[in-house]
């Protein structure tokens, strides 16, 4: 997900690390390190999004996945996103874009400097699954023009209604095997070998199984992880380059443990000022997290004993505790499945029936949108999600506005203002309730 100096994602506080953490931030230097040489040592370079993001393909045909994504957020964590969108706005892209597609063009014209402060190599295939945001599409097209080179698109069809037909998994299926993968060995110079592919799809599934697990543990009470500001950290590996590699097997395991030890410990996460966190109230998010302000709106949060035990973000690159796996006996069906079910390929029903089952599962005393102003795909209907998740719950949400990346919209007053009457009310109706 980050780099050496983006480790800053990782350890926002300085605080102690986990030695999973530890783990994390060389598993970024290396992978940063090894797409440095990529160009002298011939390996090829694969520009693809997040989610439906089909890294064990990429892997097994031996090319580097660069995810423009992260880039953008690292860049704002690193507050140079200010910066890269001025440059894209002055080269003509308006205030209304996606802050993230605007940031990465503006990375691109200022020298494509990644987080380790080298120049990231240039993409020899985009790849793009289009898993239900239109912008990815244009985003990609904008690359297109700059970078010349190929260009794949595997479409997959909206969850409309909420279930994967046989028709939409083979229509997926049928796109994988008849032109992304001949695309993808194109620009490889070699054929992709099927024992490769299931291998890394069997690890895939074991990092799979500890992230469902360290989800889960949010179930105790206090929970021991952070589900939505610490969450993000859990995320990035399995959601970006790491997926079906030993790396990630062994990340996961290694968090997978800590979480369990702080269970016996009953000790909640970490927060951000490196203290462990006292739950007061446990909510569950929906929406991005601001990143330009990363740590302060963290704190917002966990100074007033305010524990995230889930969020609907840490789904986004795929819904494993929903019960999905990469499964190594049906490697491109299971690939399909993977893209079709991504949280920003969901309908607006199915979206409010996560959200209750996760309010529901964690016991959450409330809820909380964030609604980022770039992103219309997390942001369209979240109104409508906030009044339906009450009717269906009786447990009250909050609503906030920020944006991903563009810091001119994180009103921090503002902000703060809304999460400080949110929580008092939440703890007002508490004492409604013992009284
Ligand atoms: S609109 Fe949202 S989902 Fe689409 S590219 Fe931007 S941040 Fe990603």
């Amino acid at each position: 997900m980050n780099a050496a100096a983006a480790v800053q994602i990782l350890h926002p506080s300085g605080a102690a690390k986990d030695h999973s953490q530890q783990r994390q931030k060389q598993m970024l230097a290396d992978y940063f390190a090894a797409l440095s040489r990529a160009k002298e040592e011939g390996r090829k370079v694969v520009y693809t999004f997040v989610p439906g993001n089909l890294v064990e393909l990429i892997g097994a045909l031996d090319m580097l996945p660069v995810l423009p994504e992260i880039n953008a957020l690292q860049s704002a964590m690193r507050k140079r996103s200010a910066g890269y969108i001025a440059e894209a706005e002055k080269a003509g892209h308006s205030e209304d874009v996606c802050s993230y597609v605007k940031c990465d063009i503006g990375m691109m014209k200022s020298g494509n400097i990644g987080p380790t402060g080298s120049p990231l190599p240039e993409p020899d295939l985009l790849l793009l699954s289009y898993t239900g945001c239109f912008t990815f599409m244009k985003w990609f097209e904008l690359l297109k023009q700059e970078y010349r080179c190929p260009i794949v698109m595997l479409h997959v069809p909206y969850q409309a209604s909420g279930v994967i037909t046989d028709e939409m998994r083979r229509y997926v299926v049928d796109q994988i095997r008849d032109q992304v993968v001949p695309a993808m060995e194109q620009v490889a110079g070699r054929k992709l070998d099927p024992v490769e592919l299931r291998r890394r799809l069997a690890l895939s599934r074991r990092a799979e199984d500890d992230l469902v697990a360290v989800w889960e543990s949010a179930r105790h009470r206090p929970s021991p992880i952070d589900g939505y500001f610490g969450g993000v950290y859990y995320i990035g590996p399995i959601f970006s380059a790491f997926r079906g590699t030993e790396d990630a097997v062994a990340y996961y395991r290694e968090l997978r443990e800590e979480v369990e030890e702080r269970v016996v410990r009953n000790e909640g996460p970490v927060t951000p000022d490196g203290t462990p966190a006292i739950e007061r109230y446990r909510l569950v998010v929906e929406g991005p997290p601001n990143w330009t302000h990363f740590n302060d709106f963290w704190r917002m949060f966990s100074r007033e004993g305010a524990v995230m035990v889930s969020s609907t973000y840490t789904r986004v690159g795929g819904l494993y505790d929903a019960g999905f796996r990469h499964d190594p006996d049906r490697p491109l069906e299971s690939l399909a499945e993977y893209c079709l079910g991504c949280y920003t390929n969901l309908s607006l029903p199915a979206r409010i029936e996560l959200l209750e089952r996760h309010i529901r599962t964690y016991q959450a005393d409330g809820f909380l949108i964030n609604s980022v102003k770039s992103c219309n795909s997390f942001s369209a209907g979240q109104l409508l999600i906030l009044r339906e998740l009450e009717k269906r719950t009786g447990v009250p949400g909050g609503f906030i506005e920020s944006d991903l990346v563009d810091p001119r919209y994180f009103g921090r007053a503002n902000i703060e203002n809304r999460v400080q009457s949110y929580l008092q009310m939440l703890q007002a109706r508490r004492e409604r309730s013992v009284a």
